[in-house]
């Protein structure tokens, strides 16, 4: 394939000592990382990169969706994701995504390409995010859309065994997070304490609950909570949040709340 011949450079390979240009920078064949870019299942570049909640595998999102309406399993590592419900625990990657396009020469315009014909075979509208835009927006709108049909799963999650293990040290023995939270709405107030710092283990819907308690909602329904501009799916865990959104990027993780908009 011509695609292994391209390098990667990294700028932030940087040399101690003298400052040669040439030692700022640091070549990668492509073909060495191609196997941290690629779907297991149909070993092409990773397209729409979504990632297992549970074991942060990924995988295309397509591939991945029509693996698990036969299994319950991560395909890599057999966890298994969910008895019944293995598709609310797997999400858009962002950052894995812009990773891939940014490191594999053609492949986003190539994929946008081939959204604009397959809409345009079928007669459609050609949706906003393929006519060359990043990411697509709207697998993944749909995805929050899936969650969000039985809220019963997230809301009642609590098995007797999460209960007994909160009842001991409150997840204070957890690997935490720092969060900054930030209101980025003129309807709604910001939190007199906006930094805080708790589980990894926590979601976005404990968020919600405590965000709504502070300021006296009537229901943590009314709220959404996005990092860099994109709303997050109740059942995500802080540190799936991190790996996905906030990889790279120094600490704190800043989410942003405001009142919830409908998608439609
Ligand atoms: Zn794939
Ligand atoms: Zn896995």
């Amino acid at each position: 394939m011509s695609l292994s011949k391209e390098t990667y450079r990294n700028p932030n390979q940087c040399s101690p000592g003298y400052m040669n240009p040439e030692m700022l920078t640091r070549r990668i064949k492509l073909w060495d990382i191609n196997a941290h870019i690629t779907c297991r299942l149909c070993e092409g570049y990773l397209i729409d990169a979504t990632t297992v909640t549970e074991c942060l595998h990924t995988f295309c999102r397509s591939c991945l969706v029509k693996y698990l309406e036969e299994n319950n399993t991560c395909p890599t590592c057999r966890i298994v994701i969910h008895q019944s419900h293995p598709l609310q625990y797997i999400g858009h990657d962002r950052t894995m995504q812009d990773i891939v396009y940014k490191l594999v020469p053609g492949l986003q315009e190539a994929e946008m390409k081939k959204q604009r014909e397959f809409y345009q075979r079928l007669g459609l509208e050609v949706p906003g995010d393929a006519k060359g835009e990043l990411c697509n927006t709207k697998l993944h709108l749909d995805g929050q859309h899936n969650g969000d049909v039985k809220p019963e799963d997230g809301a009642n999650k609590e098995s007797p065994e999460d209960k007994q293990e909160e009842d001991n040290d409150y997840h204070r023995s957890d690997e935490q997070v720092s969060i900054c939270l930030e209101c980025n709405s003129s309807k709604l107030r910001g939190l007199k304490r906006k930094w805080i710092r708790c589980s990894a283990q926590a979601t976005v819907l404990h968020l919600k609950k405590f965000i709504a308690k502070k300021l006296n909602l009537t229901s943590f329904n009314e709220l959404d909570i996005l990092c860099n501009e994109e709303i997050l799916g109740k059942d995500h865990t802080l540190k799936f949040v991190v790996v996905t959104r906030w990889r790279f990027k120094k600490s704190p993780l800043l989410l942003h709340y405001r009142p919830k908009m409908d998608l439609l």
